[in-house]
């Protein structure tokens, strides 16, 4: 590590937890985040402002009005452009030492299975049940953890699925099909800082995993009431006639 960087990373670095190697872990990582939003959007400027090495934005929509009451990495002068392009442009701004690639287009199961099996982590900041699936199934073929997050009206929610763990269970064991519909904000509503809440957490945990310290949220499901800021925890076991983990062969931890 150079000198600017020890300094630069020296907050992070004087924590026990993290130290030279853990900062080392983060400048070698590649972190992949799906939906560059309110909750991608937090999520990616603390992974970029951390020194996470790599970042790959994957969305396909461009900048709104309705967009900049919560998602930060982009300004008024992006409206019209492309989410993943501008919410790169933004993480350059922070951190000119991060690679960011920004994939401005849908992408298929193929390609996101390309993309996912590179990374260390995938964040999953998306807003509709199809997409999550497709996420969680490249995850669980890929070997690779996924951390979910969620937010919607005043109410927000994180788990951690980590298929090398033979007991944790995946994002679909969850929700297995996706009863009830989507739920987006474009519907319900949110407010701004629980999207904020919620992101930051999601690099929180990404962070933890990277460098291998703490507890992540495997297994367990947090749920915020901004209401009251009450927070709750459910633990969350495998399903074993899981339609996307329950036939995967899982070699004992
Ligand atoms: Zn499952």
């Amino acid at each position: 590590m150079k000198d600017d960087q020890l300094l630069r990373y020296s907050r992070q670095i004087m924590l026990p937890q993290v130290d030279i190697v853990g900062q080392q872990a983060f400048l070698d990582s590649h972190v992949v985040i799906v939906g560059v939003g309110g909750l991608g959007s937090p999520a990616a400027m603390y992974l970029a402002a951390a020194g996470v090495g790599s970042l790959t934005l994957v969305d396909d929509d461009v900048v709104e009005l309705s967009n900049l009451q919560r998602q930060l990495a982009h300004a008024e002068s992006d409206l019209g452009k492309s989410k993943a392009e501008s919410a790169a442009a933004t993480l350059r701004g922070i951190n000119s030492e991060v690679e960011v690639q920004a994939v401005n287009r849908r992408v298929g199961a193929a390609e996101l299975g390309q993309l996912v099996s590179s990374a260390d982590v995938v964040l999953d900041a998306t807003d509709n049940f199809d997409t999550r699936f497709a996420i969680n199934r490249a995850c669980l073929a890929a070997g690779v953890p996924l951390v979910s997050g969620a937010a919607i009206r005043l109410e927000g929610q994180v788990a951690v699925f980590d298929s090398r763990l033979s007991t944790s269970p995946c994002y679909e064991c969850l929700y297995k099909g996706g009863e009830g519909g989507d739920l987006t904000c474009a519907d319900n509503g949110v407010l701004a800082p629980v999207v904020g809440i919620v992101g930051a957490m999601q690099a929180l945990e990404a962070l933890k995993l990277i460098a291998g310290f703490g507890e992540p949220l495997i297994g367990r499901l947090l749920l915020l009431d901004a209401s009251t800021l009450q927070w709750r925890e459910m633990k969350l076991p495998r399903d074993p006639n899981c339609a996307a983990c329950g036939t995967i062969e899982v070699s004992p931890a």
